[in-house]
């Protein structure tokens, strides 16, 4: 049997790695077909190399070809698929860096774990030189080469102010960049609610990073060809570099032209073992990652959420059954984190906007609290936000903003969610307690405790 693999990151190398583990050389031979120069990578880790963070680009790298040559997992770089053949079970591939000719290899399973792409809009000037999106370790490389070739003084505007954008914003921060944010709706980080996202608008004020929002940008201004500012309706901001953080789209063009269907999200739709949904010519194809959509288990509705915990858990998944095992993907809850600068934000199941989308009904209850004892040095005030169906009290999402050890206690919420916990039922939670961790209630305690009192209120 043959396993080709399109895509040599997250989702792509899981499912190669877990396919060669239960299957022997002589059972499974395996190819990766990887555009770039890097397999196994944390795009995750991009901004916090690029900041300097991390001074060393292969602490980046979980794993290169050489390692997975020694599993008897041939990984060919710089070789672009450009085509699937359904019919004859073959990719078609060329090498990016020559020489020219057509490369076709058959395949009994085939993975497509081809990520995402960035969104770029058709502005005038978008592929100037200077104007980078972020995706891969090649993106984040070319990023961090312009700004080492490019001498002070350097301004950078980065557009979108998701979480992409704000870790890329402190990144430049760090670089000692003077960095102008843009966001086009009227707060930041729109994957939480406004009032939040205002909390974070805030907060970033205070970190040196200047930040627009209602911002609309018309077009990128270049000088021979490389950025010279950004134009917004009302003026120019100068830049040397741009970054855009406009949000990915799934990579799925060659499974399209391959007239593999696509999902409402624009994502590949799977079973729970990560096959491709149709039968047919699609048996034994594959898709993991930021391609593909996935359940969110509470509202129900197939989501795109591009993070590096799903493709590594998927493509395992992928990998498993490829090699003959049994596993699912269980769908997911919208748990995710990020920071910029001291600024933490987190959130967990449906947002206000998602649970009406959803068709909830719900109660809302924000508290503040602090991280320690109030009275212990390094307590920091965090926000805690509930989202708790009206009738019910189930626990529908959570939000926090904060500092230090804010952030991570949204997978205490995120487990709530997943087991669909009642509000009123976490305020008996038996959660960790001392001066240096918490106050005596924690923080999650004390907004469990308002939610129940909002949903008694509503009955
Ligand atoms: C700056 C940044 C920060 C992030 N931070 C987080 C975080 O904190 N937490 C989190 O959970 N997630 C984070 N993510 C998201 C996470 O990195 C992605 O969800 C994850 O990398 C997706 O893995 P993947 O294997 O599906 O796709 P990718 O990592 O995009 O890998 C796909 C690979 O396919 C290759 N490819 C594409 N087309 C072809 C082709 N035609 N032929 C050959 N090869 C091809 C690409 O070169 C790429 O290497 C971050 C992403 C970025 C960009």
């Amino acid at each position: 049997m043959k396993l080709v693999v399109i895509g040599g990151d997250a989702a792509g190398m899981s499912a190669a790695s877990q396919a060669r583990k239960r299957s022997g050389v002589d059972d499974l031979q395996i190819t990766v077909f990887e555009r770039g120069h890097f397999t196994s990578y944390s795009a995750c880790g991009i901004p916090y190399w690029i900041g300097g963070h991390v001074t060393d680009r292969a602490a980046l790298i979980t794993r290169t070809p050489q390692e997975f040559a020694k599993q008897d997992i041939d990984v060919r770089l710089r070789h672009e698929v450009t085509g699937i053949d359904l019919d004859r079970r073959e990719v078609v591939a060329r090498r990016v860096d020559g020489p020219a000719g057509e490369i076709r290899e058959g395949f009994d399973h085939l993975m497509y774990a081809a990520g995402a792409v960035p969104v770029t809009p058709p502005w005038p000037g978008v592929d100037a030189r200077g104007v980078f999106g972020v995706q891969t370790l090649d993106d984040g490389a070319a990023i961090h080469a312009w700004l080492d070739a490019h001498p002070a003084p350097r301004r950078a505007v980065v557009i979108g102010g998701g979480y992409i954008g704000v870790e890329m914003a402190e990144a430049m921060v760090r670089r000692g960049l003077d960095v102008t944010l843009l966001e086009k709706s009227p707060e930041p980080m729109s994957t939480v609610d406004p009032d939040m996202g205002a909390r974070v608008r805030k907060a970033i004020l205070g970190l040196g990073i200047a930040i627009r929002t209602n911002a609309h940008v018309h077009g990128i201004e270049t000088t021979d060809g490389r950025v010279r500012a950004v134009r917004t309706p009302d003026d120019e901001l100068p830049a040397d570099i741009v970054v855009l953080g406009l949000g990915v789209r799934p990579n799925t063009t060659l499974a399209a032209d391959a007239g593999i269907p696509l999902g409402e999200t624009g994502g590949l739709r799977t079973d729970l073992r990560m096959r491709l949904l149709g039968g047919g010519r699609l048996d034994g194809v594959w898709a993991a990652g930021d391609c593909v959509e996935s359940v969110h288990r509470i509202s129900g509705r197939p989501v795109h959420v591009p993070l590096g915990t799903h493709a590594n858990k998927q493509g395992r998944v992928a990998g498993i059954n490829i090699g003959g095992g049994y596993a699912t993907f269980p769908g997911v809850i919208g748990t995710a984190v990020t920071k910029v600068c001291e600024l933490e934000v987190a959130r967990t199941g449906l947002t206000e906007h998602e649970a009406r989308a959803a068709g909830y009904a719900y109660v809302t209850a924000s508290v503040e609290s602090t991280s320690r004892a109030g009275y212990y040095p390094g307590a920091a005030t965090m926000t805690i936000k509930l989202i708790a169906e009206k009738r019910t009290g189930l626990l529908l999402g959570a939000q926090i903003v904060g500092r230090e050890e804010a952030a991570k206690r949204i997978d205490a919420l995120a487990v709530a969610v997943w087991n669909q916990m009642t509000v009123e039922e976490m305020t008996g939670l038996d959660l960790s307690y001392a001066p240096p961790f918490a106050p005596v209630w924690d923080p999650v305690l004390i907004a469990a405790r308002k939610a129940t009192d909002a949903v008694h209120a509503t009955h």
